[in-house]
Order: structure tokens, then C-alpha cells, then sequence
């Protein structure tokens, strides 16, 4: 054990698994090989390794694949396994399991755990079922991280049978459990209810759908959402019914960010700034940023603030040359948006909005504009075609403003590609303007905001996951708080959104849209923008095009305060000095207090 270093000023060294399949005892078929047909002969080289081999890059839509719940099930079986080996290996007793381990489900991924630790202790270890189920609820925890429908996970119950036929009896027998027991008594025979929170949709051809969500939620202890606005919906719109049986299960742990990565790592002359002026210990303790407070009135420490970001900026300048080939000032307004490629998190709008300002340089090339680049980093789901388009109309756009020598350097667009954390390391020091403008209601919590916000980007955002407490941390005047909240979204959709009103009404978004339309950022092929624009006008399901005017005007702000560099870097400083709550160690400490109570 002499090999082992805990991480940094800890104490203690935890143990993390990574679990990989390989063949089992007879790789070839002899059989199918002396008969010639070796490709079958091999197949289960191939099976065998695929379980591990890939995790499915999906992300937002689960595919109902025979592959995906084995590797959920691969995963899940090892760890529960070993656990229970180390357990017993030690002499304790199995009904003192849950004083010793607790199982968090990260997402519903890994919920077919619940039915896995029931097989276990009944069908291996010889436990009755009152006793096993007991021990079950007692360890597992469930943390919720969407509130959108298509992305709660439902596996087809003839698929799950065929491939796990006892998890099936069980899934079903806990369910029945559940319906006669506890639901009974809390809705007696109340049918609308009882399929609400029933773990089987019944559909119409006969199969049935398994919602891991309900699974998860009655299998654990305590459920929680990462964000407060989060968990509140958790609990009123996702998840009513079951907040109403059992009070006080649902709870909230807003996310945090770990301050080495995200700090010291990564902005290293941040960093020695910070130990010169408040000490070191932020690093294990985030709340001491808060002595920063009074500095953000010194002019001096002003000065070394903003020349850290400079040379933070001059480094990610050198990296877009080099990657893309374009040349962007470090004077000019970074502007930031880096996160997976959604509808939700709207970078639509924001080009729309940057397609925007192009024709207003153009319209006032004598005006004061305070001169602006947008960074974009986003993959896509391999499957999620609206967002690839999305992706081709960044680059489309970026490639004729970037060339356009009437903008004098004013307005530069990069998409960053390969978006990961190495590059989100090297982005997020010279970032000057956060983007995180999802519809209100659909970001969970979000983490780039608060990596950003530490840093010192000032936010341009929406109230929604943890902007909310961002804007409550930071006050009003540190961040740009734009557009429709949840009831304001909600409203909409019920009285009948029609963007082609804001399409017809607003001269700038029509003229945006209509750029995208007629072959001006893509003169080869005029129609290739077309499809992505009809959508904005005639369907735009996340409201961009509502929050439009709103965005431009807090975009408009955040350009012009930037001319004011005294104003800009307190805000900046502040946001550096309020944001220490969003610190990992917080939330794991919240986990440790109300959700695995240790
Ligand atoms: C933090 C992080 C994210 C999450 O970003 P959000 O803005 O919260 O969606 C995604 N990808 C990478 C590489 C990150 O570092």
C-alpha cells in the first residue's frame, strides 16, 4: 500500500473500480470454426469485449439497445458483487450493510442496481424478502439530473425479460409490493394516481415500459436534484405524487465545482494572486474567497486581476490560431459558450444574436462598437441532428464574418473543435462573458456556469438550474439576468407559443433568420441553413426567439460596461470573491449531511 498518495491535503485514500469484460472460458467456437465459418466462431471475442468496450456516447435520448442495459447491468453486478465479497470477507453481518456503504445512482444508468442487490441477498444469500427489500432502501440514493421526458429512461419490459428474466420478476414484484402496499393506502383505488406512479406504463400493442425513474425513486432513501430551482421541480412537476407519499425523501444538493481543477490548475497566475493576497486555503476550503471582497475597491489589486486575464487571453488567442487558423484580439470581450450541443441550452439564439450585431456593424460601421469574440466549444450527440445542423450554422456563420474585412477586427467567431476538458481548462482563465441561456425550467443545475463565475467571467443568463443561486451569490448588479422565468415559459406554452409572431414582429430576428435563408453564409449550397431556420420560425420548441430581445438587451449591457474596465473588473472580482459556495467539497459535504447521513 506504500505506492498509494491520497489527493490534495487529504487524509484518506478511496478506492475507485473500473470494471472491464473480457471472454469468458471458451473464446472460439471449435465447432463453427472447422465448419469454416469463423466470423461466427469469434462472436463471442467480439461480445465479450463490446460490454466494456464502449459506453454509448448518448447522452440526451436513451436508445433501447440490447447493449446499453447489459453494459448497465455489467457495471452495476461488479460493483454490487464486490461489495457485498468485501463486506462478508471482513465477518460482518449483512443486515449492518447499510452502516457501511451507501450507493449513490447517478441518473437512472445504473438503476437495474436496485433489483440486482434484491437477486442478491434473497436468491444468494438466502434472505427473506421483507429483509432484503428493507437493506435495499435503506442503501441506495437516487440523484435526478433532467426533467426531460425523452430523457428518462424506460427499457421495454420484453426486452429487459429476455435479457434479465429474474430482475424482471423482481422489478415486477416490487411494484406489486409497492400498488397493493403503500399506494393502496396513501390512494386507495384512485386509477389515474395508481398509473402515474405505477414502474409499468402499459402500452397499447401489450408491451409494457419500465420507468427507471419511479424504480429508482421507490428503491432509495433519499432522491435529490443538483440544483434548488432543480429539485423544487423535481418535486412539483416531476415526481408530485411520490413527494406527497413520502415526505422529506425528496431533497436538494446544488452541485459544486472542485477548486483544484477549476482554479488552481487551471488558472495557475489566478492562483498565485490569490495565495499572495488571502492565504492558501481556499484550495480545501472555497469560502475563504470571500476575503477578496474588500480588494475588489483597490485599484491595485484591480490591475493584477485584469493583467492575469490578459495573459489568460493571450494564451487561448495563441491556441485558436493555432487550431483554427484565426486570428482574434486579447483586447477585444471574450465571450464564452462551452457545453454539449442542445436546443435547451439555445446556442441558436446566441448566434442568431451574433448574426445580429454582424448587421448592425454593417449598418453603423462608424458607430462605437466595443469589440467582441465568441467562442464557441459543443459536441453533439451522434444521433441528435438538429444539433449538428446547429453546429454547421456556427461554422458557416463564424467563417464569412471572419473573413468580412469591413468589420475591422470587431467581431471574430471561433468554434473551438473537439470540445473536452483539457480545452475547457484552457478557455475558461481568459473567459470575459459567461453564456448560459437555457429555457428557464430545463437546465438541471449546470457546472460551466459556475467554473466560469469563479474564474471571473461576468454571466449573461437566464434564471434557471443554478444560475439561480449564482444571481442570488453574486447580487444583481455582478450578473446580466435575461428572459422568461419558469411560470413565464410555462404560461407561454399553455396560452400557445407561436414563434413566427417574434419572426414577423421583430425586424431584427426576421432579418437575422432570413440571412440563414438565403445562401448568405452559405453561398454554394443557399439551402443548407434553411431547414434549421424554418425550425426557428415555425417550431422553436426552447423559445428562442421569445427571450430574443430580451438576450440582446443584456447582451448590450455587458458590451457596454466592458468599456468601463474599473466597473467591469470589480464585478469580475466579486464574482471571484461570492462564488466560494459552489465548491464540490460543499457538495459532498451536503451528500455526507442529508443524503447518506455520515
Ligand atoms: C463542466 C463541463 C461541462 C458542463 O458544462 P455545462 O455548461 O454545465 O453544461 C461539459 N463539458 C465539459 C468538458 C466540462 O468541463
Amino acid at each position: 500500500m506504500c505506492d498509494q498518495e491520497t489527493a490534495f491535503g487529504g487524509q484518506y485514500v478511496n478506492r475507485l473500480r473500473l470494471w472491464e469484460s473480457q471472454v469468458g472460458q471458451y473464446p472460439i467456437d471449435l465447432d463453427k470454426y472447422n465448419q469454416g465459418e469463423y466470423l461466427e466462431a469469434c462472436r463471442n471475442l467480439v461480445d465479450g469485449d463490446a460490454i466494456s468496450g464502449v459506453l454509448y456516447p448518448e447522452d440526451s435520448t436513451p436508445q433501447g439497445k440490447d447493449l446499453r442495459l447489459i453494459q448497465q447491468y455489467f457495471f452495476s453486478a461488479c460493483s454490487l458483487q464486490d461489495i457485498l465479497r468485501q463486506h462478508k470477507s471482513k465477518g460482518l453481518k449483512l443486515s449492518d450493510l447499510p452502516k457501511h456503504y451507501a450507493l449513490q445512482l447517478n441518473d437512472t444508468h445504473p438503476a437495474i442496481a436496485i433489483p440486482e442487490l434484491m437477486r442478491l441477498l434473497m436468491d444468494e444469500e438466502g434472505m427473506v424478502w421483507n429483509e432484503a427489500w428493507d437493506i435495499t432502501r435503506k442503501m441506495c440514493h437516487y440523484t435526478n439530473h433532467t426533467l426531460l421526458p425523452e430523457a428518462l429512461e424506460k427499457w421495454s419490459a420484453a426486452l429487459l425479460g429476455r435479457i434479465l428474466p429474474r430482475h424482471l420478476q423482481i422489478i415486477e414484484m416490487i411494484n406489486h409490493v409497492f400498488l397493493t402496499g403503500e399506494a393502496a393506502d396513501q390512494w386507495g383505488e384512485n386509477v389515474e394516481i395508481i398509473q402515474k406512479v405505477s414502474i409499468f406504463e402499459e402500452l397499447e400493442g401489450g408491451d409494457r415500459l419500465i420507468r427507471m425513474a419511479n424504480l429508482s425513486v421507490i428503491g432509495s432513501r433519499r432522491v435529490n436534484g443538483v440544483a434548488a430551482l432543480h429539485s423544487s421541480l423535481v418535486k412539483s412537476n416531476l415526481f408530485p405524487e411520490f413527494n406527497e407519499l413520502y415526505p422529506g425523501k425528496l431533497v436538494n444538493v446544488t452541485n459544486g465545482v472542485t477548486p483544484r481543477r477549476w482554479l488552481a490548475h487551471c488558472n495557475p497566475c489566478l492562483a498565485k494572486l490569490l495565495d499572495r493576497n488571502i492565504g492558501t486555503e481556499w484550495r480545501t476550503d472555497l469560502t475563504q474567497l470571500s476575503q477578496l471582497e474588500p480588494l475588489a475597491s483597490k485599484e491595485e489589486f484591480l490591475d493584477a486581476f485584469s493583467g492575469v486575464r490578459f495573459k489568460n487571453k493571450e494564451r487561448l488567442a495563441r491556441l485558436i490560431e493555432k487550431e483554427c487558423k484565426i486570428t482574434v484580439n486579447p483586447n477585444a470581450m471574450f465571450d464564452v459558450q462551452i457545453k454539449r450541443l442542445h436546443e435547451y441550452k439555445r446556442q441558436q439564439m446566441n448566434l442568431l444574436h451574433i448574426i445580429s450585431l454582424y448587421h448592425e456593424i454593417l449598418d453603423n460601421p462608424y458607430a462605437e462598437h466595443t469589440p467582441r469574440v465568441f467562442i464557441f466549444g459543443a459536441k453533439a450527440a451522434p444521433g441528435y441532428v438538429m444539433a449538428k445542423q446547429i453546429i454547421l450554422a456556427i461554422n458557416k456563420v463564424a467563417k464569412v464574418i471572419n473573413n468580412d474585412r469591413r468589420l475591422d477586427d470587431r467581431l471574430k467567431v471561433v468554434f473551438l473543435p473537439d470540445y473536452r476538458v483539457t480545452i475547457a481548462e484552457q478557455i475558461i482563465p481568459a473567459a470575459d462573458v459567461s453564456e448560459q441561456i437555457s429555457t428557464a425550467g430545463f437546465e438541471a443545475s449546470g457546472t460551466g456556469n459556475m467554473k466560469l463565475g469563479l474564474n471571473g467571467a461576468l454571466t449573461v443568463g437566464t434564471m434557471d438550474g443554478a444560475n439561480v443561486e449564482i444571481a442570488e451569490a453574486v447580487g444583481s448588479d455582478n450578473i446580466f439576468i435575461f428572459g422568461k422565468t419558469v411560470d413565464e415559459v410555462e404560461a407561454l406554452q399553455k396560452e400557445g407559443y407561436n414563434p413566427y409572431q417574434y419572426y414577423e414582429k421583430n425586424p431584427v430576428i426576421k432579418r437575422a433568420i432570413n440571412s440563414l435563408m438565403d445562401g448568405s453564409f452559405s453561398q454554394h449550397s443557399p439551402e443548407l441553413l434553411k431547414a434549421l431556420a424554418e425550425d426557428l420560425i415555425h417550431n422553436d420548441p426552447f423559445m428562442a426567439l421569445a427571450d430574443f430581445e430580451s438576450y440582446r438587451l443584456a447582451q448590450q449591457k455587458a458590451a457596454e460596461l466592458f468599456r468601463k474596465p474599473r466597473v467591469w473588473w470589480k464585478k469580475a472580482v466579486l464574482n471571484t470573491a461570492r462564488l466560494g459556495h459552489f465548491s464540490s467539497d460543499r457538495s459532498i459535504a451536503d451528500y455526507a449531511e442529508e443524503v447518506w447521513k455520515i
